[in-house]
């Protein structure tokens, strides 16, 4: 008799300061596959599950449940959410009843969150706990970038979370949270899991998991306790800030075998190594017009980091507070900027290639932001939006911004697209026909990836201090939750760490 594994996924990344909501087409315009389309995923961390539950004779039979993707966002819809989790717990639920179920395998982001409820995930794994009871094993992977609630913990039986960032071991993680699944079952495991968790919020911009930073010291330090007897697997986190939840924070979460105690003592360590490098974390900032004035000096493209606008992060991925100073303070240099508004591309695909026209573009979707600039710009190009992933989560897959145009506006080649993407490796650009290393001013909207996009053609960063849903620094977000005392508020706390098991 083979063992029967439920698997599913509910991966998106969301945000309660802007963004779009994330409703059911969200998913669809991204991933969202049931039964044999489920299956045939060979990405990804499902893939990752596949490779170890699909081997011959490993004696699994995989249950598909739903797999659902959609790029990061505002809010997923109390529709979309309850949707989505009914499927998922319908086809556990038939599968138990059918007397095939010995284990529930879930790919969930960890920072997701609906109209209804800011901890999606711990609903999740609170209802699919209540379902297969206390005995069926639930393991779930997640992002680095998650925010791990007591809910979380006490619903799942082992939490693994993904080693990079950039994020490129999404297939390995799958593969690790499969073991996980195969061990406990065979009774090599019996996971003891615990939480620690700091009360730091900021953002990405220092959080890399290459070289010797801050966070890269901090999972540095929790893979090492890997090695360690009765250890079975350790994480570590820097929360997704933006999110407006009680009590988040990053750190570290371990799963010994059988071995609370040792789980609970680990998992402080950890967070106490990351409150440490809370400092180190957050990064130095620029002011729009400083900074173009300093790139101007600087030989060579320069990145201006515009991280408050990030698609990656759930904005909308709208905002033209760059382009005044572009056009004013950098004449007719050539530069390039990103801006998700439908409306003007649609305007542009109307008018057709070389049409000359007044638009208005920016903050349309999410207004809180900044106003719309009217601006006469020229059609240079335009495209469906798709194009391809080159590495990373989403290696592979589709991209799709919908219906897109490249308009120029003095110097800058305005790319708009009628929908957010997640940003890898600059792939739009290409599919624009755009090259970026003809441009004196790149502007990146995300807080990491830039290195990797743009590393060929610029050595000159600036991260800008702007207004919107995922800025570098958290320190004038609007939260209304309980979210102190953490940094960058409270610089000193005491007994800064607490224990979740
Ligand atoms: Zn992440």
């Amino acid at each position: 008799m083979p063992y029967y594994i439920a698997v599913g996924s509910l991966l998106v990344e969301c945000n309660h300061f802007g963004g779009i909501p994330t409703d059911l087409e969200s998913f669809q315009r991204t991933q969202y596959l049931m039964g044999e389309d489920l299956l045939a995923l060979k990405d990804g961390t499902l893939g990752g599950y596949f490779e170890v539950l699909c081997k011959p004779d490993a004696g699994f039979e995989i249950v598909p449940t739903l797999a659902a993707t959609a790029c990061p966002g505002g809010l997923v819809t109390d529709q979309a959410y309850e949707h989505i989790k009914k499927t998922i717990l319908a086809a556990i639920s038939a599968a138990r009843q059918d007397g095939k179920l010995d284990a529930v395998l879930l790919a969930l982001h960890g920072s997701a969150a609906s109209e209804s409820h800011c901890d999606l995930e711990g609903d999740l794994l609170a209802a699919v706990r209540s379902l297969v009871g206390q005995a069926t094993p639930v393991v779930a992977t997640l992002d680095l970038h998650a925010h791990i609630t007591q809910d979380m913990v006490e619903h799942a039986d082992v939490l693994i979370a993904w080693e990079t960032y950039p994020h490129r071991d999404a297939r390995e993680t799958g593969m690790r949270g499969a073991q996980a699944i195969q061990d406990i079952l065979s009774g090599a495991l019996t996971p003891a899991m615990a939480m620690g968790v700091a009360p730091v919020l900021v953002g990405a911009i220092n959080g890399t998991t290459d070289g010797t930073g801050p966070f890269a010291a901090t999972m540095q330090m929790a893979k090492r306790m890997e090695t360690g007897i009765n250890v079975y697997s350790t994480s570590a986190f820097l929360v997704h800030p933006y999110l407006d939840a009680p009590e988040m924070g990053g750190g570290g979460l371990v799963v010994t075998n059988g071995d609370q105690n040792l789980a609970d003592r680990l998992a402080g360590e950890i967070a106490e190594f990351y409150w440490a490098q809370r400092f180190d974390l957050e990064p130095e900032l620029f002011g729009i017009d400083q900074a173009i004035e300093l790139g101007l000096t600087n030989q060579g493209p320069v990145v201006l980091v515009e991280t408050a606008d990030c698609c990656g992060g759930g904005a909308a991925g709208d905002s033209v507070q760059l382009l005044p100073s572009l056009i004013e303070l950098g004449k007719d240099t050539p530069s390039v900027i990103p801006v998700v508004d439908r409306e003007a591309a649609a305007q542009c695909h109307a008018a057709g290639v070389g049409a000359k026209l007044q638009l208005q573009i920016g903050h349309r979707h999410d207004p809180k932001w900044g106003v719309p600039m009217l601006v006469d710009a020229e059609v240079l190009n335009l495209t469906d939006g798709c194009f391809i992933y080159e590495g990373g989560i989403w290696d592979g897959c589709e991209g799709n911004m919908g219906p897109a145009a490249v308009v120029k506006v003095a110097g800058v080649h305005v790319c708009l697209a009628s929908f957010p993407t997640y940003e890898w490796c600059g792939e739009q650009y290409p599919s624009l026909g755009i090259d970026v290393s003809q441009m004196k001013f790149i502007i990146a909207k995300n807080p990491m990836n830039y290195r990797m996009a743009f590393q060929d053609c610029s050595q000159c960063f600036m991260v800008l201090d702007t207004r919107g849903p995922t800025p570098a620094t958290c320190k004038n977000l609007p939260y209304t939750q309980k979210v102190r005392p953490a940094f960058p508020w409270d610089v000193e706390v005491k007994n800064p760490v607490r224990i979740m098991s």
